[in-house]
């Protein structure tokens, strides 16, 4: 199997060669050269394997077919090490739970950090150590965060060899559980840098400390955002899983509910459908934020600029620009990297947006792809919370709220829609709270883990001080 990229570069790119990278040259991002096809037969067998082997058995079959250059028995530990009961709670890694008629939850939220980005990004941890082991290389990974991609990150990778994390959170502005979640990790390889100043002031710090060149190579800097394609593959495994934990044949047909910010867990979804997955709808739901609601509706993309992202009760939603959403554009225009390129590339930046209304790809975003959408607001969020609660006696998170409310709109009398449960109510329990006023549950490990010692550097908003932080931790 080999990558390429959605704006053209005629490089073909092996999987152990994107790994550790992000963008494409050209800017684009990469995907497969062709979606493997998963016949009847393969069906068949992936379902007994699943059944008898459990999940890990189930992401090796699946990642073989993409990963063709690490050796299978490599591969096959890598998948066996990294889902077990003990990392994500149950053997079944992503089980699911019925919330009423036709309506199912996948469990995706046991992970270390209580979010879906635990599934991938744990596997994200193994991969690293095992690629740069052999190539005797290091890794510095550096990040902003809000709260769940930074967590995630220093849980998948806290205590792996080569890798070093670099987290920039905005100082007293995340909450206390998610303060604690990360500072609270004593690894020697992560490190908490608490900016004086908000989100942006970090995220500003990260691009250019990665814009000089220079210090980027002299000190092998690094990222695990969401448009890393590892992350992706390792997402599609829980459609197959859940596909099978809820039908008896092939036969049968399933829709999942996806709560969606930068476009990167549905499009997992949409690459198990392309590979023969049989998925009637992909339902999108995101909150207030709807720029992607906006698209699956009228054929318009139109990115927004921060000052109209909204900060809302669902915050990992809170979306101007869907990193991942190139990926889909690309297949939906019959992969023209040309016009992909001149959509993302030119037009996005003149414009800040455009309009595929009128193509003939946009009227078979339904029957050819099954996408659909839907938005929901505080309010319907709040009132999806308490008919849950009431009627199922059923906790849900707020981002999960909002993909219930806009399911339930798209719901098929015979096909089961999947809800994928995002993250645990606990970590939003404001929200929580606010609609049911109670405390949501919080896992026993959890308990207390505000008063454990915490390991921060407070830092004031400025490039150089990140710099000679980096360079005085780094033995390189
Ligand atoms: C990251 C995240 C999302 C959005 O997922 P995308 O892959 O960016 O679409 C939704 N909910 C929660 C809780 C998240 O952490």
């Amino acid at each position: 199997m080999r990558y390429l990229s959605t704006r053209g570069h005629p490089e073909r790119l092996r999987f152990c060669d994107i790994l550790l990278e992000g963008l494409a040259p050209d800017g684009g991002l990469y995907l497969p050269e062709q979606y493997p096809q998963v016949d009847a037969a393969t069906l068949a067998r992936w379902r007994g394997v699943w059944a008898e082997q459990g999940y890990a058995a189930l992401a090796f079959e699946i990642l073989s077919l993409y990963i063709d250059d690490i050796p299978p028995a490599d591969l096959r530990a890598l998948c066996h090490k990294t889902y077990t009961a003990e990392v994500f709670g149950s053997p079944a890694i992503a089980p699911l739970r019925r919330l009423d008629e036709g309506l199912w939850i996948a469990e995706l939220s046991n992970g270390p950090t209580l979010a879906f980005k635990d599934m991938a990004m744990q596997l994200l941890g193994n991969l690293f150590e095992y690629e740069l082991a052999r190539r005797g290389t290091q890794l510095n990974i550096l990040g902003a965060t809000s709260g769940d991609t930074g967590s995630a990150a220093e849980y998948a990778m806290r205590g792996k060899r080569g890798v070093r994390v670099f987290m920039l959170s905005p100082h007293g502005r995340m909450s206390a559980f998610q303060q604690a979640q990360m500072f609270s990790l004593q690894d020697p390889n992560i490190h908490n840098l608490a900016i004086e100043g908000v989100f942006d002031d970090c995220q500003d710090i990260v691009k250019a400390v990665s814009a000089d060149l220079e210090f980027k190579r002299r000190y092998q800097i690094g990222t695990v955002n969401s448009i890393n394609w590892a992350r992706l593959l390792a997402q599609v495994v829980y459609y197959f899983a859940g596909y099978f934990s809820l039908t008896r044949s092939d036969a049968q047909r399933i829709s999942f509910a996806v709560p969606s910010g930068n476009f990167g867990n549905v499009c997992a979804g949409h690459v198990a459908r392309m590979m023969g997955l049989p998925i009637e709808q992909l339902v999108v739901a995101t909150n207030e934020n709807d720029v992607l609601d906006e698209f699956f509706r009228t054929g318009c993309y139109r990115v927004r600029p921060s000052a109209q992202t909204f900060e809302t009760s669902s915050p990992s939603m809170d979306i101007s620009k869907a990193s991942n959403f190139e990926r889909f554009v690309f297949d939906l225009l019959g992969r023209d990297a040309a016009r992909t390129q001149a959509l993302f590339g030119a037009e996005l930046a003149r414009s800040g947006c455009f309009d595929l209304s009128a193509d003939p790809a946009f009227a078979q975003i339904r029957s050819r792809y099954g996408f659909v959408s839907g938005r929901s607001s505080h309010a319907d969020r709040l009132d999806t919370i308490r008919a849950a609660w009431q009627h199922s006696g059923q906790m849900l998170d707020p981002h999960t709220a909002d993909a219930v409310r806009v399911a339930r709109q798209h719901l098929q009398a015979g096909t089961p829609m999947v809800v994928l449960e995002t993250a645990l109510p606990v970590k939003f329990s404001a929200t929580l709270v606010e609609a049911l006023g109670r405390e949501p549950e919080r896992p026993a490990a959890l308990e207390g883990i505000e008063n454990l010692p915490k390991r921060v550097q407070v830092l004031p908003p400025e490039v150089e001080r990140v710099k000679a932080y980096i360079a005085a931790e780094c033995d390189c």
